[in-house]
């Protein structure tokens, strides 16, 4: 008799951790601030279709770029790409602008001045 063993993946983990904001929207630049994910810093953008978080990897040692829409419902890191059955809200750029959203610490688009057209 034999037997088959399954392999079993490890169930994937909410995404938990800590943000902060460590310069609000519109002191770093009119549309721009700057958050604290899990400790890392990002510059945070805001654009009329979402928010964008430029950050720097340095593990790999490359700048990154997350591109998230308005109602957090997404994002483009590869957490996101290659996990995105995570449960609990998605990757960790998702939950923590949602937290900061909730919390009324991120503003809403036409709460903060983008720069004029031209
Ligand atoms: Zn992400």
């Amino acid at each position: 008799m034999t037997t088959t063993k399954t392999r079993t993946r490890k169930p994937l983990e909410p995404a938990t951790g800590s943000v902060r904001v460590l310069r609000p929207v519109g002191t770093v630049n009119e549309d721009a601030g700057e958050v604290s994910i899990n400790g890392q810093a990002y510059y945070l953008a805001c654009h009329k279709t979402g928010y964008r978080l430029h950050g720097y990897d340095p593990k790999r040692q490359q700048a990154t770029c997350y591109d998230l829409p308005l109602d957090c419902s997404g994002c483009n890191c590869p957490d996101a790409a290659y996990r995105s059955s995570r449960p609990g809200g998605g990757c960790k750029h998702r939950k923590a602008l949602a937290a900061l959203l909730a919390s009324a610490k991120l503003p809403r688009p036409g709460e903060y001045k983008l720069p004029e057209a031209f």
